[in-house]
């Protein structure tokens, strides 16, 4: 079986036990919390990974900000707030991502089974691993950057069909600068909104903050100001002008705005019902608990 610790010679280093294997030296690259309950041994192209996955992590929760904010996931900027902050995909996430796609330009026209095209396999699976885990890193950073300036986050529900919206568009309104944008590297940019909303939901949840999924159809071309909706009101992709009262804002900023009121809206409806279902709550008390544990509001929609 597996022990963590215990170092045979060394003090200093930490060392895996593993069944038939040996004492293996790990970086240890921070403290395990919890009790243990999984461990598995994974690789990444030359990189040997031991995952601990635990229970029962004490949570660590952060003091009340008064603050809420609604976030805008983008390609340019990962996260924009309600209050205009942009945290950025991180600028070396572009440049691996350049990378990678000279990676496989290059494996492309190497000749199958010669040697050349394994060490541009290998090239290729180094690339994306390390795209992996620069937006792992970057999705961290934003998380925590969110939770610890605000009590509720309200973010857009996550469909995959939006992962390409922008790009391609629809037969009615194509999409702008299609080219550009569709591209390996935009792919790479894009696919990171699944891993930040995961990672922000275990902050969030560890940190005692309420996090809220929206509906985020009309979210950017709605006029946060006065409510107009019309597609004409987003002149580019990062600018917004409303037809009806002139309101100017960035996109984003103004699509954030948006998605924060309709949480804000959802976390009062969510209230309402919880208030109204009192004299039943007996009775259903156990999946109302459950719910509302969850901190989750839209989940109350499904009762
Ligand atoms: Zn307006």
């Amino acid at each position: 079986m597996l022990g963590l610790g215990v170092p045979p010679t060394a003090v200093a280093a930490s060392y895996v036990r593993l069944q038939g294997v040996g004492h293996v030296r790990v970086h240890q690259h921070r403290p395990v919390k919890g009790r243990v309950k999984t461990i598995s041994v994974k690789r990444e192209g030359s990189r040997w990974y031991v995952v601990l996955s635990c229970d029962d992590v004490p949570a660590e929760p952060l003091p009340a900000t008064g603050a809420v904010a609604g976030v805008d996931l983008g390609v340019a900027s990962l996260v924009t707030t309600s209050d205009g902050e942009r945290l950025a995909n991180p600028r070396h996430l572009a440049a691996t991502a350049d990378r990678l796609a000279a990676a496989q330009r290059d494996l492309a026209c190497r000749k199958r089974g010669s040697k050349r095209r394994r060490k541009a396999v290998a090239r290729v699976a180094a690339l994306h691993a390390k795209v992996r885990r620069q937006r792992l890193d970057g999705a961290h950073k934003a998380a925590l950057t969110l939770v610890r300036d605000y009590d509720v986050i309200v973010h857009e529900e996550l469909r995959i069909a939006n992962m390409t919206r922008s790009a391609s568009g629809t037969m009615e309104a194509p999409g702008r600068n299609v080219a550009q944008k569709s591209g390996l590297n935009r792919s790479i940019l894009d696919a990171g909104w699944g891993v930040f909303l995961t990672v922000l939901a275990h902050k969030a949840e560890s940190a005692g903050r309420e996090l809220i999924a929206v509906n985020p159809a009309d979210t950017s071309r709605t006029c946060a100001r006065c409510g107009h909706c019309v597609k004409e009101n987003r002149v580019t992709q990062a600018e917004f002008a409303c037809r009806a009262c002139g309101h100017a804002a960035h996109a984003d900023v103004n699509a954030a705005v948006n998605i924060l009121r309709a949480g804000l809206a959802l976390r009062q409806a969510a209230g309402a019902a919880w208030r109204e279902a009192a004299p039943f709550r007996e009775r259903r008390s156990h999946r109302f608990m459950l719910l509302h544990t969850a901190g989750i509001c839209s989940c109350l929609r499904d009762i």
